[in-house]
């Protein structure tokens, strides 16, 4: 149950997700429609969809409380305030307000990993401390205790990505060397297996049955990485459980028994390790689940 209904937006470098929730917090409307760059093309899209959504749901977006936002970048949640969204040609724009003035709504803007570790919460109907880890084009996680996000002091908490782990490894945009995310992302697949192309995840699989080695290699990078990263955020916060979502985590099998037969073998050398129960507490988003949409519009109000 949530207190009133509200609208959420997932907004990504090439689509933008919408979802309606009512007050037991079921989808009332989903829609995606696509992203179009830029300050005006972002906030016209997003006004649309939110009209859209609330008479797809036979209501009046005066019947809202409010419109959460989740989107990548750095995001300032007093001001609703992102920056640096390049994929989608944003530098800088004070989203909340503008997106406010628009549907005369209140809007609260959120990161988006943050948001899908919310709606995951919601989603799986988990509770206590959870730890999500997101396996996109960058990798970053999520933590939230009984639902709520652990944010940090400037929203950076669960920047895991550039966790530094290999000091000889490629150079990370971020300024540093061989971070976590250079290993184990959508972008560290490409540099890995340039064969792949501009999706690598679509056919990472296919080719790796087929009998490409460069395909195989650079899975076993991002399994062994993606189970450092889970490593990292038990010995953070020892979750109860670790969610994988991400758009790589449609990988499947081959990627999930990876990751889990990696944390064992370290849980068999170290009873240290093996007491924080990960191989077993690894679960997975369920595909096509709006979880940073949802999540956006369940921490509206906090
Ligand atoms: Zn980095």
């Amino acid at each position: 149950m949530i207190s009133s209904p509200r609208i959420g937006l997932d907004i990504g470098g090439t689509k933008i997700e919408g979802i309606a929730l009512d007050t037991a917090g079921e989808i009332t409307a989903r829609r995606v429609v696509a992203t179009v760059p830029g300050p005006a093309g972002v906030l016209g899209a997003s006004a649309e969809l939110v009209r859209a959504l609330a008479a797809e749901s036979g209501a009046q977006v005066a019947d809202y409380a409010g419109v959460g936002i989740g989107i990548p970048g750095q995001v300032d949640r007093d001001s609703g305030t992102v920056r640096n969204a390049y994929n989608m040609g944003l530098s800088s724009l004070a989203l909340g307000p503008e997106l406010s003035a628009r549907v005369g709504i209140p809007v609260r803007v959120d990161n988006d990993v943050t948001a899908a570790s919310i709606g995951a919460v919601h989603v799986m109907g988990l509770d206590g401390t959870v730890a999500y880890l997101n396996l996109g084009t960058g990798l970053a996680a999520g933590m939230t205790v009984d639902g709520l996000p652990i944010r940090g002091t400037d929203g950076f908490a669960g920047e895991i990505g550039h966790l530094p782990i290999d000091p000889r490894g490629r150079a990370c945009p971020c300024g540093q060397f061989g971070c976590l995310e250079t290993v184990a992302s959508g972008s560290a697949l490409k540099a890995h297996w340039p064969a792949g192309g501009e999706h690598p995840g679509r056919t990472l699989n296919e080719a790796v049955a087929a009998g490409d080695a460069d395909a195989k290699l650079a899975r076993d990078y991002l399994i062994e990485g993606a189970a450092n990263a889970t490593r990292v955020l038990g010995l953070t916060v020892n979750p109860g459980a670790v969610v994988i979502g991400g758009g790589l985590r449609l990988l499947g099998d081959p990627l999930v028994s990876g990751i889990r037969a990696q944390l064992r073998e370290w849980a068999a050398a170290s009873e240290f390790i093996a007491a924080l129960g990960l191989a077993d507490r690894l679960r997975v988003l369920p595909a096509d689940s709006p979880a940073a949409a949802i999540g956006a519009a369940i921490a509206i109000n906090e």
